[in-house]
């Protein structure tokens, strides 16, 4: 089985600043035909559960009271595409809007509820390896849904 990367949130972990997951049923389907290697690159840098908010501030991380997380982001990313260099991994699922895992939107910057185009800051750095990223939706149409002829 092809091995891909899933963000560890959507698998039920509760890896989310809140303390809560992203768990979708959905990632049931994803388990019976991949094997999974999950990741929290916000975790995997250090950062605790719960904690503040973060918010990419034109490409930077910075917490709800101001505070650059740059640090833990990038540590926690690198880990990451050490990973998937190593197993040679060339598709994510990851979580939409969050400020590290965000596929096609994030949050704005202004910890206001409003959302704008972009992707996050491990998103990012996945695409610059070679690593095709995708909501959990979007996977299972292009991989799992049988096409009618
Ligand atoms: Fe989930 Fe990604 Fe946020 Fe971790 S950084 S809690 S994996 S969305």
């Amino acid at each position: 089985m092809e091995t891909i990367i899933v963000s560890a949130c959507l698998l039920g972990d509760k890896t989310r600043y809140d303390g809560k997951s992203n768990y979708n049923p959905k990632i049931e389907l994803i388990k019976e035909n991949y094997d999974i290697i999950p990741i929290c690159p916000e975790v995997m840098g250090g950062m605790k559960i719960p904690r503040e908010p973060t918010e990419l501030k034109n490409g930077l991380p910075y917490s709800k009271s101001g505070k650059d997380v740059n640090s833990y982001f990038l540590r926690g990313t690198k880990q990451i595409i050490n990973i998937v260099k190593y197993k040679h991994i060339t598709k994510a699922i990851l979580v939409e809007k969050s400020p590290s895992c965000g596929v096609h939107q994030i949050h704005n910057g202004l910890f206001n509820g409003g959302l704008i185009d972009g992707e996050g800051y491990a998103t990012k750095e996945l695409k610059n390896h070679k690593v095709d990223c995708y909501t959990l939706d979007e996977f299972i149409e292009l991989f799992l849904t049988k096409k009618e002829d």
